[in-house]
C-alpha cells in the first residue's frame, strides 16, 4: 500500500494538465521521446482490482488500483506499445543469459488482495500477460488486518460524530468530506507510529468508533493459500512484501532482517519455489536506504522495487536492482494519464 495526499488549490492546475494530457493521448504526442526508451524496463504497480464506488465498499478506496474495464483497457495499451515480460526474463537478463525485449514491461501487484485472483487474473489470462504478485505474509489466509482497510471499515460504518487521536486530540466531523479527512489523518498517523504501537492503536480503534467489525472481513478481503497456489499453476509469479508490512525505516535493522527474511521464507514454504524478488512497503525515498537495501540483497532476493515514480532506462536498474522505480495507478486514472504515466515524459516530474 501507498497513500500520498492531494494537493488541495491545484484544481484549475489539475484540469489544464487533464486536457493536455487528453490532446497529448488522442494526437500520439504522449508517446515523444519513445524512440530513445526502448532499452527501457516499466513496472506498473497495482494493489486492487474492484469499483471502489460500487454499493457496500467499506475497505480502503485509494488502494483499489483500476476497475475491472479500465484495467483490461491498460492491459490492452500494454499490448499495443509494450512486451510485457515476466520476472524470470528480468533475472536472466540480469544474470546476462538473455536480452530484454524494447519496451519491456513488468505487471506487479502489492498486498495480496483477494481481487488479484477473481477480478484480474482473468484478464491477465486474457492477454496471455504473466505478472509478478508481492505478498504480505501475515495477511494471507488470515484476519489480520491492514490498519488502512480497518480505518475505512471503521469510518464507513460508525454512527460517532469524533474519535480522540492516540496524542489525545479530538477531531470531529458533520459530514462525509469532513469524515474522510479525519480518517485520512489517522491514517496518516499510523504511518508515524512504531510497529507495536500501531498494532495496538489498530486494535482499539473499532471500540473508539462504537463498529464492531464482522469475524472474518479482512480475511475476505485477501487471497488464501491456495488461491495463491493456483495463481502460481496459472503462470503468476510472486514475491515478498515483509510479513506485516512495517515501513522498514521505521523499525529496527533486525526487525527488517525478520521481515524480509521471513515473508520470503514463508512463501518459498507454502509455494515450494525460490522467492527471488522484494517490494518495500509503502516504497518512497523516506522508506528505504542503503542498509535496508543490503538486508534484502543478503537474503537471497535478486531484484527488489520502490514506489518511486517512472520507467527505468536498463542501465539504471542494472545499476541497482535493489531500488526498481514502478509506476503506481490509481483507480483515478483516465486511460490518457495512465498513457503519460508510462511515458519517459513521467520521469521529468517533480517526484
Ligand atoms: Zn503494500
Amino acid at each position: 500500500m501507498y497513500y500520498s495526499q492531494s494537493e488541495p488549490g491545484k484544481q484549475s492546475h489539475t484540469s489544464l494538465k487533464n486536457k493536455f494530457i487528453n490532446f497529448a493521448y488522442d494526437t500520439g504526442l504522449i508517446r515523444a521521446g519513445r524512440g530513445l526508451w526502448a532499452k527501457s524496463l516499466t513496472v506498473v504497480n497495482y494493489h486492487r482490482i474492484d469499483d471502489p464506488n460500487r454499493k457496500g465498499f467499506d475497505s480502503f478506496k485509494p488502494n483499489v488500483s483500476a476497475t475491472p474495464d479500465d484495467f483490461n483497457r491498460q492491459m490492452d495499451y500494454l499490448v499495443k506499445w509494450f512486451n510485457v515480460v515476466s520476472l524470470q526474463d528480468v533475472l536472466a537478463w540480469l544474470d546476462g543469459y538473455k536480452e530484454l525485449p524494447p519496451y519491456a514491461a513488468l505487471i506487479t501487484f502489492d498486498d495480496g488482495y483477494l481481487d488479484n485472483y477473481t477480478s484480474a487474473y482473468p484478464i491477465l489470462r486474457k492477454h496471455n500477460f504473466p505478472a509478478l504478485i508481492f505478498l504480505t505474509t501475515e495477511h494471507i489466509g488470515t484476519d489480520a488486518a491492514f490498519y488502512w482497510d480497518m480505518a475505512a471499515y471503521c469510518f464507513h460504518h460508525t454512527e460517532n460524530d469524533h474519535l480522540t487521536f492516540p496524542n489525545g486530540s479530538v477531531e470531529h466531523w458533520s459530514n462525509q468530506e469532513q469524515l474522510s479527512q479525519v480518517s485520512r489523518k489517522w491514517i496518516e498517523l499510523m504511518k508515524a507510529l512504531p510497529q507495536t504501537e500501531k498494532q495496538v492503536q489498530v486494535q482499539r480503534l473499532p471500540g473508539l468508533l462504537d463498529v464492531s467489525v464482522p469475524k472474518g472481513f479482512f480475511q475476505k478481503l485477501m487471497m488464501n493459500w491456495d488461491q495463491v497456489r493456483e495463481l502460481q499453476k496459472g503462470g503468476i509469479e510472486f514475491g515478498a512484501h515483509t510479513m506485516r508490512h512495517p515501513i522498514l525505516t521505521r523499525i529496527a535493522l533486525e526487525q527488517v532482517r525478520a521481515e524480509v527474511e521471513g515473508s520470503k521464507l514463508r512463501i518459498e514454504k507454502e509455494l515450494g519455489t525460490p522467492i527471488l524478488s522484494f517490494a518495500y512497503p509503502n516504497g518512497q525515498l523516506a522508506d528505504l536506504n542503503d542498509r535496508i537495501e543490503k538486508i534484502v540483497a543478503d537474503s537471497g532476493i535478486r531484484a527488489a522495487f520502490t514506489l518511486l515514480n517512472g520507467p527505468s532506462s536498463q542501465v539504471e536498474v542494472k545499476r541497482n536492482p535493489y531500488a526498481i522505480r514502478r509506476i503506481f495507478v490509481s483507480h483515478k486514472h483516465s486511460i490518457s494519464e495512465f498513457a503519460a504515466l508510462l511515458s519517459p515524459i513521467n520521469r521529468y516530474r517533480s517526484n
